[in-house]
């Protein structure tokens, strides 16, 4: 039986799938790998543009990366792997996603519950107050100055993303750790889980004996372990399999 037609198969049963995302189910609406080669990493070294004593001291330079990041995203589109995770939704099979990613494009494309690892872009915090920030006020704000600061009290204002040696948002890692261990099927697109803690999440599924469905252009650490494997392109693979899913 050919893979597409092995994961449509198990998923068709499921209603409690739960998927963990990372930059690769991104890379087809635009925005690069960030670690991949011409990723933003490599011209911005992320010590010294994305950590967070970094922007504590420099924050001119977090910003400048910023700007370059930002226009990636605006200019980005779900791709059909974004919606071929809405359409699983709206099927009433996948509750949740879990995602490494802060572009948004999940949301974008419709689903409702999604759990973001590396924190979002789409609010900012002022560090001194902790008064919260919506990106657009942020984005007014950087249009007169290159670092944007709290109209209350002038303290630092930093997008809600996590920077390198910030740890992830607790209460969000404890929540998709639970909807791991519920998970009836757990499908892991474009991320190698290289990247931790974030990446030892989906792990949890060989203690719980979760199927699972990996789709990735690369081997992962969890292949060993999958139902399924399929390597390649995730907006072109699932089409493929949600195609399988209406032939069953
Ligand atoms: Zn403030």
């Amino acid at each position: 039986m050919d893979l597409h037609k092995q994961a449509a198969n198990l998923i068709k049963t499921k209603s409690n799938i739960v998927a963990f995302t990372g930059a690769g189910i991104s890379v087809e609406s635009g925005i690069p790998d960030f670690r991949s080669s011409g990723g933003l990493w490599e011209r911005f070294d992320p010590n010294e543009y994305a950590e967070y004593s970094a922007f504590l001291k420099w924050p001119e330079k977090f910003w400048t990366m910023h700007s370059e990041l930002a226009e990636l995203v605006s200019s980005a589109e779900p791709n059909p792997a974004h919606q071929a995770l809405a359409t699983l939704e709206s099927m009433g099979k996948l509750t949740t996603i879990i995602t490494q990613n802060i572009d948004f494009l999940h949301q974008r494309a419709g689903n409702s519950r999604v759990l973001e690892l590396h924190g979002t872009g789409e609010t900012a915090t002022c560090l001194s107050c902790q008064k919260q920030y919506e990106r657009i006020t942020v984005e007014k704000m950087l249009k007169s100055v290159i670092v944007p600061r709290c109209p209350d009290c002038n303290g630092l204002i930093k997008p809600n993303v996590v920077l390198f040696s910030e740890l992830p948002p607790q209460d969000v890692f404890e929540e998709a750790k639970r909807a791991l261990l519920g998970a009836d099927l757990v499908i892991i697109i474009g991320s190698s889980l290289s990247v931790y803690p974030a990446a030892a999440l989906p792990s949890l599924v060989i203690y719980t004996k979760t199927p699972v469905i990996i789709v990735n252009e690369e081997p992962t650490s969890l292949d060993y372990y999958a139902d399924v494997v399929i390597n390649g392109k995730a907006g072109e693979i699932f089409p493929l399999i949600i195609k399988a899913m209406s032939e069953l």
